[in-house]
């Protein structure tokens, strides 16, 4: 009697121990933490694709690939946190028109858009991340908040700081939105790193990214002024 007693105090011991284990990992584990990108519709959009493959000056990976592959990186980790991401194509073979991209983001009405490219020179020294906006209302601050994010990642990548370029798919988006040249795929060291790596660059770039997702949800005002720009 007394062993089976004492068995038992053991045992709802071990019960109440596993439950207060799992309330406290619930608690303070990061994944219980909410995301400010939670609920938020955000639309990637992996430039080039199909016959389009952007700068081919990493031999043998394409810039398309790449955008596609930091891309899905991406959308992996706005999922996990409670987003919804929203793909304009997840395959690289299909050629997408800027019209069938911004389209695409306005019918799904999305909180914002990030373009994800890669930039390309035929001098393979070159280096830096570069952040480019259009709509100078809706934009410019995004921009620059994702691009900021990429900076601080990218230690040792030249700041090449944001600029205004008219590009289809950033300028008629509803929502805010911005393409970012993360870095140049052309350099023969970041070549090396996306090409043959295993895939950390790609995973710091998208990392990155969604740093930069949070930091704008987390501060943005939830309505902006209607129109385009
Ligand atoms: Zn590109």
């Amino acid at each position: 009697m007394y062993t089976l007693t004492k068995g038992v105090i053991i045992l709802r011991k071990l019960i109440l121990f596993s439950f207060l284990a799992l309330v406290a990992s619930l608690v303070f584990s990061p994944a219980a933490l909410a995301s400010s990108v939670e609920g938020k519709k955000v639309i990637i959009d992996p430039g080039h694709g199909g016959d389009d493959p952007g700068t081919t000056q990493c031999i043998g990976y394409d810039e398309s690939q790449a955008n596609l592959d930091i891309a899905l990186i991406l959308a992996d980790l706005v999922e996990t946190n409670g987003g919804l991401p929203i793909m304009t194509r997840i395959t690289n073979d299909v050629t997408l028109s800027n019209e069938v991209r911004y389209t695409l983001a306005n019918e799904n009405k999305g909180d914002a858009l990030v373009s994800i490219h890669l930039n390309g020179s035929l001098d393979h020294t070159k280096n830096g991340t570069l952040g480019l906006y259009a709509k100078i209302k809706k934009d410019k601050a995004f921009t620059e908040i994702i691009h900021n994010s990429l900076v601080e990642s990218l230690t040792g990548i030249p700041n090449l700081g944001i600029t205004n370029f008219m590009s289809g798919v950033t300028l008629k988006s509803e929502m805010p939105a911005t393409m970012q040249e993360a870095v140049y795929l052309s350099n023969t060291e970041e070549c090396g790193m996306l090409r043959d790596g295993d895939g950390s660059r790609q995973t710091q770039i998208a990392q990155a990214i969604f740093d930069g997702l949070e930091d704008w949800f987390s501060m943005t005002p939830v309505s902006f002024p209607k129109g385009r720009k």
